[in-house]
């Protein structure tokens, strides 16, 4: 089913005391206003995941990790399994963030892998996508889109792709403070929902959740949620402060 979310990604920023706190007010701030009907979800770092979760108790809030790792378990120094994720009671995780594969040269097939095994492990993967600026700039931005999804998500038979969320994050917008405009985010939603039509059918893509990433906040979350196709947004910076996260929330 289509969702309206908005998922926090804490990157690498804060220590446990900290994560704690922040998890802890954001966690009683949907006790007392309730979210009726639209989903939280708190990315923090690996360490935080399993005292995050023991905290995030109100209906609707949800926690998860940033990344995975491809293997199910092994010799592979300083990797978190998709299993280790869920057995913390994180329920979803971020597969494919831009920061991961241009820092950590994650390919298409690796995030294919990463997300068959977060799948596997009955976490909830929220697929992101999009382009860097000179592939805007040359007109390349919808193909880049397209190769990132059929290659790393449409691959999926339909039951396990109804588990994944989108979200398009253009690289030239993250952490910039430079937001793509609500035109060119549905443009590129709307994009996105036909490529999805044409791989499971009308009714798949009518229940797709895609979200928007890239410098959003509070002061600009309502004119780029207001866009038919967007379904809410991942936040980074901005999820670091919980009244401005709690703000974008209100706008969804
Ligand atoms: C992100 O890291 O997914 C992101 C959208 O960052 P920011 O909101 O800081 O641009």
């Amino acid at each position: 089913m289509r969702k309206k979310i908005v998922a926090g990604n804490w990157k690498m920023n804060l220590d446990i005391s900290e994560g704690i706190e922040l998890a802890t007010t954001i966690n009683s701030h949907f006790l007392t206003s309730p979210l009726e009907g639209k989903e939280v979800i708190l990315c923090t770092p690996f360490i935080h995941l399993n005292a995050v979760s023991a905290i995030v108790k109100t209906a609707g809030v949800s926690v998860g990790a940033q990344n995975c790792s491809n293997h199910k378990s092994g010799a592979y120094t300083g990797e978190i399994s998709a299993s280790m994720i869920h057995s913390t009671g994180a329920k979803n995780v971020i597969i494919g963030h831009s920061e991961r594969r241009i820092y950590y040269a994650e390919n298409d097939s690796m995030l294919a892998e990463k997300t068959a095994e977060a799948l596997r492990n009955n976490l909830r993967v929220i697929f992101c996508c999009g382009e860097v600026l000179p592939e805007r700039e040359s007109n390349a931005h919808f193909d880049v889109v397209k190769r990132q999804l059929e290659n790393g998500l449409f691959m999926l038979p339909e039951d396990d792709f109804r588990k994944c969320v989108i979200a398009y994050e253009p690289v030239w917008a993250i952490g910039t403070g430079k937001t793509a405009s609500p035109a060119q985010a549905q443009e590129m939603h709307h994009f996105i929902r036909g490529l999805v039509e044409k791989h499971y059918g009308t009714k798949v893509a009518a229940d797709t959740t895609i979200l928007y990433g890239g410098s959003c906040k509070a002061s600009n979350a309502a004119e780029l949620f207001a866009n038919p196709d967007v379904d809410g947004g991942l936040i980074g910076g901005a999820s670091l402060l919980k009244d401005e996260f709690c703000n974008i929330v209100k706008a969804l």
